[in-house]
């Protein structure tokens, strides 16, 4: 079942769970999400960053589409960091059920701007959007740009930016970055911050920058008024090792059909995890 991100988030918001987003980078991941997705009776978002989509190629959306329809549970295909409206006409073209609009590293006033006739366009072909104030920081191991500092999201900004830009879903900075953390530098997130912006702003709260950040500040923050939580390379991490131990072992197979399948039981290891983490096990049925 496809649906809109809006329709997915409300849902969510209300019962005090999160939706994890999951990057798509090759087929393998589109199988190991949906599988995982129904296995779990879970509804999930299928993130397609303009690199990604690049790599993959519109035809590839039909491919997720068409599987995203005929999944049993409800399913959201998501444009992670469109970076202007070249990104985002695409991703409506290509039939993305959201979109995010990411003006973030702009002042306030020109990401307001760039936010606002993004959502107006996307709206009128009925896809929801998402924005972002303030900056996720930079880890490693990621495609998605980030920011050496981080830039906190300000409550009041924040509920001044919903308000004058019409958007569905707002990321938050509380501290996270893109990526794999080094091991000097976990993270801490700012809850208290967290909870002063969803005081204050009306739409669900979305957390980038989901991978490698400790269980259970992401489950208090579910429980503040996050409802999604983009996860990246944690997944793509537990994909590429198992792929790279399969490849050391066998140097004289080159069968997908041999080599693949460990790696995506890997993959589905991790989208589950989270799903459990996420509080969104068992939850398709509320979309019915
Ligand atoms: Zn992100």
């Amino acid at each position: 079942m496809l649906i809109t991100m809006k329709e997915m988030l409300s849902v969510a918001y209300e019962r005090k769970f999160a939706v994890g987003a999951f990057n798509i980078g090759n087929g393998e991941f589109l199988r190991a999400i949906l599988e995982t997705a129904e296995a779990n009776e879970s509804p999930v978002i299928l993130a397609i960053h303009p690199s990604e989509l690049a790599f993959l190629t519109d035809s590839f959306v039909a491919y997720c589409r068409e599987a995203a329809q005929k999944a049993a549970v409800p399913v959201v295909i998501h444009l992670d960091h469109g970076g202007d409206n070249a990104d985002m006409i695409r991703a409506l073209r290509c039939g993305f059920t959201s979109v995010m609009i990411d003006a973030s590293k702009y002042s306030f006033d020109e990401n307001v701007r760039m936010t606002r006739e993004a959502t107006a366009i996307a709206h009128a072909a009925g896809v929801s959007v998402e924005a972002e104030l303030g900056t996720v920081g930079q880890a490693e191991g990621s495609i998605e740009e980030g920011h050496d500092e981080i830039l906190y999201t300000d409550p009041r900004e924040a509920a001044e930016f919903v308000s004058l830009t019409g958007i569905d879903s707002l990321a938050v900075a509380i501290g996270t970055a893109h990526g794999m953390y080094p091991k000097s530098k976990k993270p801490k997130l700012q809850l208290d911050r967290l909870r002063q912006i969803a005081a204050v702003v009306p739409v669900p709260l979305v957390l980038h920058g989901g991978s490698d950040n400790s269980s259970e500040e992401v489950a208090q923050s579910i429980q503040l008024g996050i409802s999604k939580v983009n996860i990246s390379s944690e997944m793509k991490k537990a994909f590429f090792t198992q792929l790279r131990a399969n490849l050391e072992a066998r140097p004289n197979e080159y069968e997908p059909t041999v080599l693949f399948p460990a790696p995506i039981d890997a993959a589905k290891a991790l989208i589950a995890q989270k799903m459990n983490l996420f509080g969104s096990v068992g939850k398709s049925s509320l979309y019915r």
